[in-house]
């Protein structure tokens, strides 16, 4: 007894080798019929008896291609037709809007035998990919996915490479970058001059590095610079030639047998590691590696990543590296460099030789940064690997461009029940930034064909992006309260479309008030929200450079306390630092620089530098990272009191925290108890503001976002308080909680707004 089905499927299913997947499992279970590419993904009809057909739908349901993204799936039963085989139907014209394009994935179990099979005619060929990995989004200059649209456009393949692009039963049927030694991209290893050097590049590449050269190597979505991670000397001069003085460098090891003997690794994070997005897993370092001091000085954690190209594989399987440094090539802040020449211009001061190759990068994506904590993965930075699959939304919303903050800034848009984030652009103050901000807008409309109905921006005037929202006259614009959109992200991640209470703490955003908010509790409903608590205000003395020079804020904290605490507090400032003090006091006294602040993260400063961890910073963030760290050298189980003053807002006093602080150090408490007393007291304190608003405002779900909460033992431990109040907590898993996500929020935001206009006005 025969059956019929006719079958659809959306999703990621263009240009991942779901064609020629389904064409084997039909075969394999004898079914005849066909599939076809279309506007919404691909349709399929299947015929056969009725036991192969479900084992047919069976494999399809439960092993998809691996890079396949099924989003959704249709099925009906039509009746018979006489055909004798299975086929692959050729794609009906404009066959290619709204179907998703694939991110850039780490070359696959198949290829990677291959790359290391003597016999195999791409032995060595660092460039080999098919369906199931290889670049795509970088390569992509405009839709549909073929590969005369592609940077691969110029290499026509050869016929061997031909007939396995055509065999529908071939790994690499269609597949767009397809090549090998005859017909593909080649690499090159050129001097700072920009002059070819003789020899095999990959070979002479393992010489430069060995001799501690820094080498800029062209990869996926940009350059990387790249420094033998065991030379201590190598690794000092790539901080200096970069300007780049503590910040952790990320590191590329061989394989997880690598990976474990620098890192104490957990099941979940060896996932991470392994998975085809290739991260840089934030993992808790071992004592005694040989990785150079340099590395990542005074930090407990390595970020490290497995290889994900070719090239990579090849130079850490023939130089057998411990580790390198593979950092984005870049002067510090500046976006990573794609272009060979650009790369020869920019970098010269940098590197000493330049291993590049001949395939055009045509959309910047540095790599993906993510941090395990207990129970979810966290991601840090969201670029290579993820851009540009969407985020689910759970409902229909109006297209709209969200232009995100200031630093680590993203892009996003949405179309139908999806938003789709940019790659991590950076922080635009940055003219190149900039540019490349410019760049991404008009790549990401012209992709994912979406014209926006209206464009959301940050609430602070002087953001570059929200003033390049303004200069955009034809559009609607919607400004968005910073803190607000950080609780619309982590709302949009889980799709509550409900009323949410956010807990968003972060260093810097621009509130209603004029003031700098980043300690808040908000109540979000619709497009609307209230802010229902905040820490209490503290002056910044001397404005933006109290963020570089933590001390300040100190005395901006102690300034809320009474006397004698006051003068003893700026007394032990002094001391530790060598400050003049009298000078800030007379700023703070008389309001002069010195804006108002709820930070959070400007709270953190304070406290490290109190216990004397550091009078400046030279990352974002830093003090507080380096006090977070301090936690785990302690079991201290107390917790600093802080108070929760009445009032609409209700403010949650620093006053008994830093009195109690004061106390500890006249005692010489250790750094790590206080630390630790500090981020439970916060947890505490946050966790019983949180829970009398909640109660009051029927109990809806608790989002934790901001930057802040990249603080994993300040997030444990709020989780913890909050849940003990029986109250339902989210945070991240899909987007940045810091800045990275803010775009999301305010797309999020922006298409409430609008479709409570259009209800409002049918
Ligand atoms: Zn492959
Ligand atoms: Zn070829
Ligand atoms: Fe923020």
């Amino acid at each position: 007894m025969l059956t019929r089905r006719r079958i659809h499927v959306e999703g990621v299913v263009q240009g991942v080798g779901f064609r020629p997947h389904v064409y084997r499992i039909a075969t394999q279970n004898q079914l005849t019929g066909w599939i076809c590419n279309t506007a919404r993904g691909v349709t399929l009809e299947v015929q056969g008896v009725s036991e192969s057909v479900s084992a047919f739908l069976d494999g399809l349901r439960l092993q998809p291609p691996p890079l396949a993204r099924i989003t959704a799936v249709a099925s009906e039963e039509i009746p018979c037709a006489q055909e004798i085989d299975f086929c692959i139907v050729q794609s009906t014209a404009g066959g290619h809007a709204h179907t998703l394009i694939a991110p850039d994935i780490a070359t696959c179990p198949d290829c990677l035998r291959e790359l290391f099979d003597p016999h195999d005619r791409r032995f060595g060929y660092p460039f080999l990919n098919c369906t199931n990995c290889g670049p795509r989004f970088t390569i992509l200059r405009t839709i549909p996915y073929d590969r005369p649209n592609t940077s691969m456009q110029p290499f026509r393949m050869c016929a061997a490479c031909q007939a396995e692009y055509d065999d529908p039963a071939n790994r690499r049927f269609h597949a767009q970058p397809n090549a090998c030694w005859q017909c593909g991209p080649q690499l090159a290893l050129l001097d700072a001059n920009g002059n070819a050097i003789p020899g095999d590049p990959i070979q002479q590449t393992i010489e430069h590095l060995r001799q501690g050269a820094i080498v800029a190597i062209k990869g996926l979505g940009g350059f990387h610079l790249a420094v033998d991670a065991t030379q201590p000397h190598a690794v000092a001069r790539l901080r200096e030639r970069k300007h780049r003085w503590e910040k952790p460098l990320a590191i590329l090891v061989a394989d997880i047998a690598a990976a474990e003997r620098l890192c104490n690794i957990s099941p979940e994070e060896r996932s991470l590691l392994e998975s085809p997005q290739r991260p840089i897993v934030l993992l808790p370092r071992k004592s005694d590696t040989p990785i150079a001091p340099q590395v990542a000085p005074g930090s407990p954690e390595l970020g490290i990543f497995l290889p994900y190209t070719p090239v990579q594989h090849l130079l850490l399987h023939s130089g057998n590296f411990p580790a390198l440094v593979m950092t984005s090539a870049n002067r510090s802040e500046e976006p990573i460099c794609i272009d060979n020449a650009e790369a020869l211009y920019r970098l010269r001061s940098i590197a000493d030789s330049f291993l590049v190759h001949n395939r055009e990068i045509l959309l910047r994506c540095d790599d993906s940064i993510v941090r395990r904590a207990q129970q979810h993965t966290m991601p840090l930075r969201r670029a290579r690997g993820f851009v540009p699959l969407p985020i689910p939304l759970g409902r229909d919303v109006p297209s709209v461009l969200a232009v995100g903050g200031e630093l680590k800034n993203t892009i996003c848009l949405t179309r139908g029940q999806e938003a789709f984030l940019s790659q991590h652009i950076g922080d635009l103050e940055n003219l190149a930034a900039y540019g490349f901000f410019e760049e991404t807008i008009a790549h990401l409309q012209n992709i994912l064909e979406i014209t926006p109905q209206a464009i959301a921006c940050d609430l602070h005037p002087e953001y570059f992006s929200t003033r390049w929202a303004m200069q955009q006259s034809s559009l609607p614009v919607c400004a968005v309260q910073h803190h607000h959109a950080h609780l619309a992200a982590c709302m949009a991640e889980h799709s509550l479309s409900d009323a949410a209470l956010g807990i968003v703490l972060d260093g810097t955003g621009y509130g209603t008030d004029g003031n700098i908010w980043g300690g808040e509790i908000l109540l979000a409903h619709g497009a609307k929200f209230e802010r229902k608590a905040h820490l209490n205000y503290a002056p910044m003395p001397g404005g933006a450079q109290a963020i570089q020079e933590p001390w300040r804020m100190a005395a901006g904290f102690l300034s809320l306390l009474p006397e004698p605490q006051f003068t003893e507090g700026l007394a032990c400032l002094q001391s530790l630092y060598g400050v003049n003090t009298g000078a800030m006091r007379h700023m703070i006294d008389l309001h002069l620089r010195s804006p108002l602040t709820s930070g959070c993260g400007r709270l953190f400063d304070a406290v490290a530098a109190l216990i004397g961890l550091r009078s400046t910073v030279r990352f974002e963030a830093q003090a507080a990272i380096e006090l977070e760290a301090l936690c785990a050298r302690s079991t201290d189980t107390n917790a600093y009191p802080f108070e929760i003053l009445a009032g609409e807002p209700l403010q949650i006093s620093t006053v008994p925290l830093f009195d109690a602080l004061l106390t500890d150090l006249h005692k010489h408490s250790a750094s790590a108890v206080i630390s630790r007393r500090f981020h439970l007291g916060l947890a505490r304190a946050l966790a019983d503001a949180t829970a009398s608003i909640a109660q009051a405002a029927g109990n809806p779900p608790i989002c934790l976002t901001g930057g802040c909460f990249q603080n994993v033992f300040l997030a444990h431990a709020l989780e913890k308080e909050l849940r003990e109040r029986g109250l339902r907590v989210y945070t991240h898993c899909l987007v940045p909680a810091g800045d990275g996500g803010l775009s999301l929020g305010q797309a999020w935001i922006a298409a409430q707004e609008i479709a409570s206009k259009t209800e409002g006005n049918p």
